[in-house]
């Protein structure tokens, strides 16, 4: 049994995997690079950085399984995959606590504008940077989740059950029985209902551009909006634009559209913006989840 590893996988993961074959692992993860080396594996493992087209399945004579480290899909044709009867796994539980962490983590650092103070204090305006600052609580706000999956409801249950937020919810299927107390609305109702917009979605047909110019009109102008999904999920010259304008109060971004944002990305301007290199799921106890 073969095993590709197109991207690093830690220590105990692949001493696991190596007492069923033998590991192959990939010093690039580029198209002609896998390619090459499904040729002759059983199995291909991937993280978030490897593209697995159906030119590459097609590539492979007898592979069997695809293994994705992580929650989204849209790295894997997997309509080509289940037409070759190759198996697609994943890890849907294993960041859920690490992204619901960090999703709010980021809503209470860009409410309080804790690394623009940060940034003040380092530049000897101590005093300017306290007296500029004042914010609401979080008990005071209300939390809008876009997608009320795994992730989303984590956040929901530690906003709700933690900070007493008001939480509402959009959701294309209903969540069934909820351990927290939530109200379910529309889009527009959430855009113009709440203070910290929150996406959970995965990136798919239906999702992508979903936070569009259309929809940052309906957010409220004191609004926050915080994107651990998928960058795609959000238009981010439409959100540089509202961000500019001032139509919208802040973002706080894990993800983008492209990724890496290039250095000059209007977003890379915007006032009130908090960004982190996509790292939702890297915590310990996730990475060990996943690996
Ligand atoms: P999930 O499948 O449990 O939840 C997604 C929810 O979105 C589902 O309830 C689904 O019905 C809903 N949904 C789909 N389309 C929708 C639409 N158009 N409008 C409203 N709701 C819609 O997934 P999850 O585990 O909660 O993860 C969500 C996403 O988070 C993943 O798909 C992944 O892209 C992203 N993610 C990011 C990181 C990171 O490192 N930042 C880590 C893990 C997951």
């Amino acid at each position: 049994f073969r095993i590709v590893l197109a991207e690093p996988f830690d220590r105990t993961g692949v001493e696991k995997l190596r007492t069923v074959g033998d590991i192959v692992a990939l010093e690039a993860c580029d198209e002609s690079t896998l390619r090459r080396a499904v040729l002759d594996c059983d199995a291909l493992l991937v993280r978030t950085r490897t593209t697995v087209t159906r030119a590459v399945i097609e590539s492979a004579t007898r592979l069997r399984v695809i293994g994705r480290g992580g929650v989204g899909l849209e790295n894997i044709d997997v309509d080509a995959a289940r037409e070759r009867g190759i198996a697609v796994v994943y890890t849907p539980h294993a960041s859920t606590d690490a992204v619901a962490d960090l999703t709010v983590g980021m809503m209470i650092a860009l409410q309080r504008n804790i690394s623009g103070c940060d940034a003040m204090v380092r530049k000897g305006h101590f005093w300017e940077a306290r007296g500029g600052s004042c914010s609401r609580e979080m008990s005071e706000l209300t939390l809008g989740i876009v997608g009320m999956g795994r992730i989303g409801r984590a956040v929901a249950r530690r906003c709700r059950n933690g900070f007493g937020m008001t939480v509402l919810y959009n959701d294309i299927v209903s969540p069934g029985w909820l351990d927290f107390v939530a109200t379910p609305v529309t889009k527009d109702q959430l855009y113009a209902h709440a203070d910290v917009v929150t996406l959970h979605v995965p990136l798919t047909d239906s999702t992508r551009y979903l936070i569009d110019a259309a929809a940052l009109s309906g957010f409220k102008k004191e609004a926050i909006l915080i994107n651990t999904s998928r960058g795609g999920v959000v238009n981010s010259l439409a959100l540089a634009d509202a961000l500019t304008a001032g139509t919208l109060a802040g973002a706080a971004l894990d993800v983008f559209d492209p990724e890496p944002l290039p250095a000059d990305h209007p977003l890379m301007r915007a006032p009130n913006t908090l960004f982190t290199p996509h790292i939702g799921s890297r915590s310990v106890a996730g990475l060990a989840r996943m690996n």
